[in-house]
């Protein structure tokens, strides 16, 4: 029997390679704006996080975001996608 490959991502924030399902997108647009892509469809460099405020927190101070998408990245919009990220874990 042959076991299904599962995709495996490193979560941003504890570095762990994990399956790309428990993982959420946050991908980074031509535009360079910044946002969850909670169907994994969006065109963009993506980075993957752990769907628990911890990770992405830790990755916040790590500061591990910019360093993927090469850009700085405001308060404002770590504020943004924080909310996102608890909105859908109710
Ligand atoms: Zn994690």
């Amino acid at each position: 029997m042959k076991m299904k490959k599962i995709p495996m991502r490193m979560c941003i924030g504890c570095q762990e390679m994990k399956p790309k399902k428990e993982l959420i997108r946050i991908v980074k647009n031509k535009e360079n704006e910044i946002s969850i892509d909670f169907m994994g469809k969006k065109p963009g460099r993506g980075a993957y996080v752990c769907k628990i405020t911890d990770c992405f927190e830790k990755a916040r101070r790590a500061k591990r975001l910019e360093r993927a998408f090469e850009t700085s990245i405001d308060d404002e919009i770590y504020e943004a996608l924080k909310r996102e990220l608890e909105e859908d874990n109710d």
